[in-house]
């Protein structure tokens, strides 16, 4: 076991007239039984980043290692790790014991018996002991996936990547198997990097989280950091469902002023000293809906989601989301008074998009009110 280093990855594809950089300059370590998640939009350059540390794409610059070993320039069989993808490629004519045990076999010496120890004790590892002597074609994509996933296990590789590899699952088994696959991972100590566009799943799953747009690296750390300190309004933006409400403004002594006659005092406007411009970010869950609210919205619809409703309103030509109380229903064109404190407010440089002010420490995780 051991951890992965990527030192200013580049990988450039050059496909005749046309190059594209779908990786740049990323340095990254992951440490030894770590579950980092990468994720991003699509075509950001996670799958990329993936196949280039199994060996399956060459690098453009930089340098990979693995511990302390430098594997840049090694094959993909050379470098022991086991991938699991989105389709679950498994033979449809062997059995489940088979699929399974089929790499060992390839690629090693064990005796037969010994392949079917390691081949029961995974199988018994992730339920599906019974279904060993199954054809593909008998499971579900749920079993499918198991099996796919005991396949890379048994193999007992220094590391997993691991490719969306749940996006064929229906929400409610996709949900089941992303804590059962954190279990595992927690188990058997295996340093995992897991690719996802999805960033509900890696808020969920990662221990840490890397959140790539355009082929570069914008943030890396725990989930609660990259939600309350992003560096920049794409992280901030990326992360958290329903996203953040982000409104342009005018900057004069402290107030600022925007859309739909927007209007909110700092008390504290050290951070954009100098601004006339920024961009002002307030989660769903740190709006209040008060009758003394210093602002007001028109409600477009409340979506009730039994815990709680996601208010939908318009602020002048912006919409913005409140996360409210289930018992908080506003009708469609209510005019909403609302509120939300400054501990709770992000500031963005409206041209570069950096992080000016993010949520301070003494912002609680302000429960849905009102
Ligand atoms: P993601 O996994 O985040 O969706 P990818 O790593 O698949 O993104 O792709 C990153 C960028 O590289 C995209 O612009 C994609 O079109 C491009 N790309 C990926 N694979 C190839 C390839 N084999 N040849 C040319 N361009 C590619």
């Amino acid at each position: 076991m051991s951890g992965i280093t990527l030192t200013d990855l580049t990988k450039v594809y050059d496909s005749g007239a046309e190059s594209v950089v779908a990786v740049e300059d990323l340095s990254l370590s992951i440490e030894d039984g770590e579950f980092l998640v990468l994720v991003g939009p699509s075509g950001c350059g996670k799958s990329t980043t993936l196949r280039c540390i199994a060996g399956l794409e060459d690098v453009t610059e930089g340098s990979i290692q693995f511990g302390e070993q430098t594997v840049t320039d090694y094959s993909a069989s050379e470098r022991d790790i086991a991938m699991v993808f989105q389709n679950y490629a498994l033979y449809p004519h062997m059995t489940v014991r088979q699929n399974i045990g089929f790499g060992l076999k390839l690629s090693t010496s064990l005796p037969s018996a010994e392949i079917d120890q390691k081949v029961d004790a995974v199988a018994g590892m992730l339920g599906i002991t019974e279904l060993l002597d199954d054809k593909p074609k008998e499971l579900s994509g749920g079993q499918q996936q198991r099996v796919a996933l005991g396949r890379a296990i048994v193999r007992e590789p220094s590391a997993f990547l691991m490719d969306e590899p749940l996006s064929n699952l229906d929400a409610k088994l996709r949900a089941e198997m992303r804590t059962e696959l954190q279990e595992l991972q927690a188990n058997l100590g295996v340093t995992t990097i897991y690719v996802t566009h999805d960033q509900t799943e890696a808020m969920a799953m990662g221990d840490r989280i890397a959140v790539m747009n355009g082929g570069v690296l914008q943030q890396v750390g725990p989930p609660e950091d990259l939600y309350r300190h992003p560096v920049n309004e794409f992280v901030a933006d990326f992360i958290g469902s329903p996203s953040i409400n982000l409104l342009d403004a005018t900057v004069q002594s402290g107030t600022l002023s925007g859309p739909g006659g927007f209007t909110y005092t700092l008390d504290d406007s050290g951070s954009i000293e100098g601004y006339e411009r920024v961009r002002v970010g307030v989660r769903p869950e740190d709006i209040t809906l008060v009758d003394d609210g210093e602002n007001t919205a028109i409600v477009n619809v409340v979506e009730p989601m039994g815990n709680e409703n996601f208010c939908y309103m318009e602020l002048g030509d912006v919409e913005i989301t409140a996360r409210v109380l289930p018992s908080h229903r506003p009708a469609a064109g209510d005019a909403v008074p609302f509120s939300f404190p400054e501990e709770a407010v992000y500031l963005f440089d409206p041209d570069t998009g950096e992080a000016l002010k993010t949520k301070t420490d003494e912002a609680t995780d302000v429960a849905i009110s009102a």
